[in-house]
């Protein structure tokens, strides 16, 4: 557990996923589950800041794959709170639909490791949220649509603290600010219009779902990423 502002936590053991906890008294609310095998870490993380398995109120899936929702099923039978995923995600979540076809080798690997290797459990419900979604007890907390990655990629503006929460609609690995991996997305096109979206959201930390997160000036980056890109298309 590693605060990285008086409300906002990042939960170490995803290691190479981020997950995070926002904070308020007692309350908190979770992002991401990490890969399977990771409930029991992440409540050990949280007890350590005196935060119980009543006390969390919301737990948010940013995108149905599995490193990031991997022990969703088993964090939701340790505790009261529901999972809140975009409706886009919610039939690949539950398992009720299949992942998109993959179209590349690497992605094809990622599919058989996802099924053979860490045994995704779908949880059993969530509740499926949208753009403008304003999590209770959390009024500074703002849901916004941010498709591309998977059609139900979602990013949570923390209004209070100036944190945008972007999933893998925007990485950080090795501190270089990229758009998400051209070979886990769904549709660039439509990733990166996700990212001119960002680009116009009230933020100044970044807290990306892979890589370390940006304390300030964050906004500014994104800006410079989208006017790179302009200059030197892709
Ligand atoms: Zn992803
Ligand atoms: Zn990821």
């Amino acid at each position: 557990m590693k605060k990285l502002k008086d409300t906002v936590y990042l939960l170490e053991s995803g290691r190479f996923v981020n997950m995070y906890a926002i904070v308020h008294g007692k309350s908190a609310v979770i992002i991401d589950t990490g890969t399977p095998g990771k409930a029991n870490n992440i409540l050990d993380e949280l007890s350590a800041i005196r935060v119980k398995p009543c006390d969390i109120e919301a737990v948010i899936i940013t995108h149905a794959h599995p490193d990031h929702a991997g022990s969703s099923a088993a964090l939701l039978a340790r505790i009261y709170a529901k999972l809140h995923v975009h409706k886009g995600d919610l039939g690949v979540l539950l398992g009720k639909e299949p992942y998109p076809k993959p179209r590349y080798a690497f992605e094809k690997l990622s599919v058989f490791v996802t099924t053979h290797v860490w045994k995704y459990t779908p949880p059993a419900e969530a509740l499926a949220v949208d753009e403008g979604f304003i999590v209770p007890k959390f009024p500074g907390l703002k849901i916004v649509h941010t498709p591309g990655h998977t059609p139900g990629s979602l990013s949570v503006l923390d209004t209070e603290s100036g944190t945008l929460f972007c999933g893998d609609a925007l990485n950080n690995r090795a501190d270089k600010l990229t758009g998400p991996l051209k070979y886990f997305t769904g549709d660039m096109d439509q990733a990166w219009r996700s990212i001119e979206k960002i680009s116009e959201l009230p933020f100044n930390a970044l807290c990306p779902g892979h890589g370390n997160w940006i304390p300030d000036g964050a906004q500014k980056k994104v800006k410079g990423l989208l006017n790179g890109r302009r200059q030197k298309p892709d």
